[in-house]
């Protein structure tokens, strides 16, 4: 059987995102599932569009989820591989020039102007679809002098036929095709010109991308047959749209669109990777969390859905938080300290092993890391809110317990967390109280707080100082 080669074909106008980061992705574990190569080319035919550091983005960010190339500009096959196109241009010319010979393109030399008022002509006759009169063709005109783009004679009224992975048989007919442009005036290929010889260069078998190129495949396929090429077998990816069903976009509501602002907000690498290898794409079971090897592993490829995927920002962070409990202790404090507002949580003079200590705490809690903050105020500076104030107050008058809790902890030497359940115990008994009513007043008069993980464990840790400057700060 032919080595599996699939590809991931960004234009560098922008950065990696969810969408762009599923076409990679399935790709990628296409490929990794039949020992194939999975191979990074960067199309940058459209210089103008091209954004300063979006390819090294790209490069970047993929490398952060896992999914590596086997093949690109950083790591070519051989010296003769060429992974951009803007280093083939001299290529696309020669082959566009071959068609011309060979009488299946031809020179073009109508103005962008004339171009304009021939479509302006057809528009008013009701004609919806408007396409080029083919007149340069008809009169055979030349004139070396002008410039000129290089158009492709579209075969008259055929029938091209494409067996997609996910949508099956998909018939196209050429005379809704005018003439395309294959190479500007400029002297630069167009894409669907330039992917079709970069497909056929690297021996791609296997074409996986968004279905917004679907339009574009049977231009690909008058190309591979003007050239006697055989096609690679396509694969249109429905859209992942977002909950309002729009195409998801970095203007959907709910979700964040940039990989870049998943890093930044502390997800991780193996959930996103996770998530996205479920969005089109569902294994044979109703579980939900798997590694890179196990999506590699169980991979598919006709197990594609046929309809769009919703973007849920809500699983996203279900699946992130499951990937940060299944985290080591140690792998996840290395992680989560990086989260830490360092503006509002000095940690700098505060013993690693505690620091440590209260990080644990949240371990189960988080759904991604910059929520670490939202937990911090207790064992830094904190202040009572009115809220807690509030719910204390509908406990009646705790002014005694308040001052037996005080005097109780001022007496214990260890101030460790078994003591503490023991003190708890105490005034649960001293005062015939438990559960809410024990347990609720404690935490509010030695935490500030009426949220916070398991009380002895976090009074320990707030330390018996500024517990007690806690308790005080009622009277
Ligand atoms: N450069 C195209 C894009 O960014 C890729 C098209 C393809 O995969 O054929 O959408």
């Amino acid at each position: 059987m032919k080595k599996f080669r699939l590809r991931y074909a960004p234009s560098p106008t922008g950065f990696l995102h969810i969408g762009n980061t599923r076409t990679a992705l399935m790709n990628y574990l296409f490929a990794k599932h039949y020992n194939g190569d999975f191979i990074l080319r960067i199309e940058d035919t459209d210089l103008e569009r091209n954004v300063e550091g979006a390819i090294e983005s790209q490069f970047d960010n993929m490398e952060w989820l896992g999914i590596n190339p086997d093949e690109s500009f950083k790591n070519p096959k051989d010296e003769e591989c060429k992974y951009m196109q803007s280093e083939k241009f001299d290529i696309y010319k020669d082959y566009a020039h071959t068609l011309i010979e060979q009488g299946k393109a031809y020179k073009c030399y109508c103005s962008p102007e004339e171009l304009e008022q021939e479509r302006e002509e057809q528009i008013a006759r009701g004609i919806i679809a408007p396409q080029y009169s083919r007149k340069c063709y008809l009169n055979k005109v030349e004139d070396n002098a002008k410039p000129y783009n290089i158009r492709f004679l579209v075969p008259e009224n055929k029938i091209y036929k494409i067996i997609d992975i996910v949508r099956g048989h998909v018939e196209f007919n050429s005379k809704e095709i005018g003439d395309f442009v294959i190479l500007k005036s400029n002297g630069i290929a167009t894409y669907n010109f330039a992917v079709v010889i970069d497909d056929f260069d690297m021996k791609i078998t296997h074409v996986v991308r968004g279905e917004e190129h679907i339009s574009n495949t049977p231009r690909q396929c008058m190309i591979y047959e003007a050239f006697g090429w055989e096609e690679p077998t396509f694969c249109h990816l429905t859209l992942i749209v977002d909950e309002t069903k729009k195409k998801l976009s970095k203007r959907s509501g709910n979700a964040m669109f940039f990989i870049s602002q998943y890093r930044d907000q502390g997800y991780l690498p193996e959930a996103i990777f996770n998530y996205i290898s479920l969005l089109g794409w569902s294994p044979n079971s109703e579980q939900e969390i798997f590694s890179k090897e196990e999506f590699v592993k169980m991979f598919d490829e006709t197990r594609f859905s046929k309809s769009p995927s919703t973007f849920d920002m809500i699983k996203m962070k279900w699946i992130n938080s499951q990937w940060i409990k299944k985290m080591n202790d140690k792998d996840y404090i290395d992680f989560i300290i990086n989260f830490i507002d360092k503006n509002r949580f000095d940690i700098s003079n505060k013993e690693s092993s505690w620091i440590e200590s209260v990080l644990i705490l949240f371990k189960k809690e988080l759904e991604f890391g910059i929520q670490i903050n939202d937990h911090l105020d207790i064992f830094f500076n904190k202040d009572i809110d009115d809220k807690s104030k509030e719910v204390l107050n509908d406990f009646g008058n705790l002014n005694e317990m308040a001052k037996y809790l005080k005097v109780e902890i001022e007496n214990i030497k260890d101030f460790s967390e078994i003591n503490i359940k023991e003190l708890i115990k105490k005034v649960g008994v001293e005062f015939n109280k438990k559960g809410r009513e024990l347990f609720m007043p404690v935490r509010i008069y030695t935490t500030l707080s009426e949220h916070g993980p398991e009380l002895a464990k976090t009074i320990s840790l707030i330390g018996k100082e500024k517990v007690l400057a806690n308790i005080s700060s009622f009277q």
